[in-house]
């Protein structure tokens, strides 16, 4: 029997929703009020939960993959390190 979600329109509907990695959760941010269409987010293009690979380490503030400094437990992206590195207690000689 064939899903009532595999005509081609839903599938398109599906894709439009994909994107990267980094920035899924700002997606069920958008789809939070409608119920049916989170549901079937989940279940179709939510991507998966690794255990290793560079999209697990992520900057706690702001949640991009790259540039990341896990030295001294940071782990913060470069740009959220410039941007909060004097108030955590770093100086800057020159
Ligand atoms: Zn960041």
């Amino acid at each position: 029997m064939r899903n009532k979600y595999h005509n081609k329109k839903t599938k398109n509907k599906l894709i439009k929703h994909k994107m990267t990695t980094s920035d899924w959760r700002k997606i069920l941010k958008q789809i939070e009020n409608k119920p049916a269409i989170k549901a079937r987010f989940l279940k179709y293009c939510k991507p998966k939960d690794r255990k290793f690979g560079i999209s697990v380490k992520k900057c706690v503030r702001c949640g991009r993959c790259g540039a990341h400094i896990s030295k001294y437990n940071l782990h913060l992206c470069r740009q959220c390190f410039k941007e909060i590195a004097e108030q955590i207690g770093f100086r800057k000689y020159i």
